[in-house]
């Protein structure tokens, strides 16, 4: 669900954005003519992004091209950090800027290194690190043995992990089909085209306690998810579209632990807070169709979306028939935080839902050790969760579902919701605790805050439904 890809370090920059660039074009034109040239343009593309760098930045030692043209066109887009970088060698007289503490050791000494040159970078540029600037410091390209960053080569399979001369030799052992399959779904240029497919035709619901995304989006859908590499724009729009399913069939699965009188009468009213832009792309209609394969009683859908970013829109109503059955739908888009909606509006919903919500700001921790060390930065809104925290605890009795993309980030999030639940003396109940949610999405990512045992993450990798009431 995330839109902002940066290429992965072990790819040209150049020639990985170029797939963006053109992709991005493709969606914008509306000349059928323009668009058509475009679309040729891009396997060519594509066929380049798949090339393996082989030129290495010597100022940073961090940035990859194909070539050295292509190093020189990025010059402008790549400057201004590999100019920290440069400086931040030279002062401290060290090869390579993980260096910056000796030889990196483990994983936490890496983690820890990177976390402090992301706070270099953002003190020395006075702004937050841009998407492919957080990508090339967050992934670093070494050794995945012995973390060095000496004559590095990359997994010929995946392009997602490196290996030093000296362990290269190891990748049959170490390096599972599996491992591979998941980081070629990270670092492919593919990842660049963010389209996905409309699904028009529904067929069979699912027991859902019992299935996966992969194998419901089977039986609904008829389309089949490869159990191969990806390697084709059909195939992956395919598997971005299964992935996009989450959001709703996490839903659909929530609701089968709660207990709701559906009267075909009466509506059935979702409140999407804290929701975002880049939700509103979980519940297309092809999505709505399949909660309504799979929840046959519920007639009316409300969808309320509060959030502060959203754009004020107007409501969108529509009649949807699946299965022969006519089911109304209402869309409805308020850019209010919870706290400002629940003191304007009637709030009744039948469930609150919220994705990702990153209550306490775990994946801000940076941001705010810089905001603490009072660098001057630009101005963004950090809006706070605790205010709407408050004002959703008081929902006796409704079904306050959310999902997380971590374990690390699940803990937190129910803590939070206990903080604020005990300071108001209210009671937290939770009947559903899902810690691998069947649900999360297909398309991984690399932890943004990882630990040994969780490198690799999924949107909406964990599924929680709480109840609260009065003490
Ligand atoms: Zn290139
Ligand atoms: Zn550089
Ligand atoms: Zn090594
Ligand atoms: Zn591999």
């Amino acid at each position: 669900m995330t839109t902002s890809n940066p290429p992965f370090p072990l790819r040209c920059y150049v020639c990985v954005n170029n797939v963006g660039q053109i992709w991005n074009k493709v969606k914008l034109t509306t000349e059928p003519k323009k668009m058509t040239k475009n679309l040729l343009k891009l396997p060519k593309l594509l066929e380049k992004a798949h090339v393996k760098a082989k030129v290495i930045c010597r100022g940073c030692k961090m940035q990859q091209y194909c070539s050295v043209p292509h190093l020189i066109a990025d010059r402008p887009g790549h400057q201004p950090l590999c100019q920290v970088l440069r400086d931040l060698q030279k002062f401290m007289n060290i090869e390579h800027p993980l260096l910056l503490h000796g030889r990196i050791s483990d994983r936490s000494k890496l983690q820890f290194v990177i976390s402090q040159l992301k706070l270099i970078l953002w003190i020395k540029l006075g702004r937050p690190l841009a998407p492919r600037e957080n990508q090339l410091i967050g992934n670093p390209v070494i050794c995945d043995v012995c973390f060095s960053t000496d004559a590095l080569q990359a997994c010929e399979g995946c392009a997602g992990v490196a290996y030093c001369s000296g362990h290269l030799h190891l990748v049959k052992d170490i390096h599972s089909p599996k491992e591979c399959r998941t980081l070629a779904l990270i670092a492919t240029p593919l990842r660049q085209l963010d389209c996905l497919q409309n699904i028009t035709k529904f067929y069979e619901g699912s027991s859902l306690t019992e299935t996966h995304l992969i194998d419901a989006f089977f039986k609904a859908t008829s389309l089949n998810i490869s159990e191969k590499p990806i390697i084709d724009l059909e195939e992956y729009q395919l598997l971005a579209t299964c992935s996009s399913f989450s959001g709703i069939a996490s839903l659909c699965l929530a609701l089968t632990h709660i207990f709701w009188v559906s009267s075909p009468d009466k509506a059935f009213i979702v409140y999407v807070v804290g929701a975002t832009e880049e939700h509103l792309r979980y519940f297309q209609i092809m999505h709505l169709q399949f909660l309504f394969l799979h929840y046959p009683n519920i007639r009316h859908l409300e969808l309320m979306f509060i959030g502060k970013s959203l754009e004020k829109m107007e409501a969108i109503k529509g009649v949807l028939s699946v299965n022969n059955l006519k089911r109304t739908v209402i869309k409805r888009f308020y850019p209010l935080t919870f706290s400002q909606f629940s003191s304007i509006y009637n709030v009744d919903p039948t469930l609150i839902f919220m994705l990702q919500p990153d209550f306490i700001g775990t994946g801000n921790i940076t941001q705010d050790l810089v905001k603490a060390l009072q660098v001057q930065t630009e101005e963004t809104e950090f809006f706070s969760w605790i205010d709407c925290l408050s004002s959703i605890v008081q929902l006796f009795g409704i079904p306050i579902c959310y999902t997380s993309i971590s374990k690390v980030q699940a803990k937190s999030d129910f803590t939070a919701i206990n903080m604020v639940a005990k300071k108001k003396k209210i009671a937290v109940k939770r009947v559903y605790n899902l810690t691998d949610n069947p649900f999360r999405e297909i398309i991984p990512f690399h932890n943004p805050s990882p630990e040994n045992n969780e490198r690799i993450v999924y949107e909406n990798n964990y599924l929680e439904v709480v109840f609260t009431k009065n003490k």
